[in-house]
């Protein structure tokens, strides 16, 4: 079992059309390496006709914003060529690498008739000797997550990445990541087992849960937990939807600048030069 280093509640910021929920960084938790930043956005209720739920292209270079949609569908589309759209359940993997331009909408549908979006997105940085690699693009729909049933039946797990129990998820990832997203049960109780990350954080988009039998923590908490072996215990006093990280901190120097996530100021400044002179590529 782990003791818990660190509960961060969530600060407002806006991204695009969305104010989302931000709970790192923060003032007292700069990153869980190799996790650099999670947003939670909504649930938020779009009227029908509704075009205002954008997110215009931008770029990205040196990290993975990877999306968990929870609620509703997103449309996506990039300068590899991609396009598709990730439903609740399902989720997207960008490795921006050297450089992806992207943009992100409602589907026709839901611009058309409305509807409820909630996601998580999540910035896990990709290793210094991995930030210039080609550009790759993930789309993992439900019928490649396997389901993980702990607690007694109470907390139903969709392994996206990593292994736990005995599922494991499809994700490539660069760095050895485990990433779940989870349902919970009101009365479930008892251990979720983690091996092998020396990173583990718990974030609840919602309900209520005691963890180690003493923290009490609600909505848009992330419980981060000291470095070491092992899981922690869960006992669920309210439903609510969860995601479960894990991670190998990478120990390397992080210089984030905007979209951008490098290891020193001068390839910061390089991003931007390439931006500037057209290198990321047209959506
Ligand atoms: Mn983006």
């Amino acid at each position: 079992m782990r003791n818990v280093r660190i509960i961060t509640d969530s600060l407002r910021t806006s991204v695009g059309p969305f104010t989302v929920k931000q709970p790192l960084p923060t003032n007292a938790l700069r990153y869980a390496d190799p996790f650099l930043l999670l947003h939670h956005a909504g649930p938020h209720r779009f009227e029908p006709g509704s075009q205002g739920a954008k997110i215009e292209a931008h770029p990205h270079r040196g990290f993975e914003p990877v999306t968990f949609v929870y609620r509703g569908s997103v449309l996506h589309r990039d300068s590899l060529g991609n396009e598709g759209v990730i439903g609740a359940g399902e989720v997207q993997w960008i490795t921006s690498g050297s450089g992806i331009m992207h943009e992100e909408g409602p589907t026709p549908d839901m611009a058309r008739d409305g509807g409820e979006v909630e996601l998580i997105q999540l910035w896990v940085n990709l290793p210094v000797a991995n930030k210039m690699m080609e550009p790759a693009y993930q789309e993992i729909h439900h019928d490649r997550i396997p389901k993980l049933s702990v607690l007694n039946d109470h907390l139903h797990l969709s392994v996206v990445a990593g292994a736990i129990g005995n599922a494991v998820g499809p994700a490539r990832t660069q760095s050895p990541v485990l990433a779940a997203m989870g349902t919970m049960q009101a009365g479930g109780s008892g251990t979720v087992d983690v091996t092998d990350h020396e990173t583990l954080a718990l974030y609840l988009l919602s309900g209520q849960a005691r963890i180690n039998g003493e923290h009490v923590v609600g909505p848009h908490r992330l419980v981060v937990f000291d470095p070491g072996e092992g899981g922690f215990s869960l006992e669920v006093l309210e439903e609510g939807n969860i995601l479960l990280l894990a991670g190998q901190p990478l120990n390397e120097p992080v210089v984030q600048h905007g979209p951008f996530v490098m290891s020193t100021e001068d390839e910061i400044k390089k991003a931007f030069r390439d931006f500037a002179g057209g290198k990321f590529g047209e959506v």
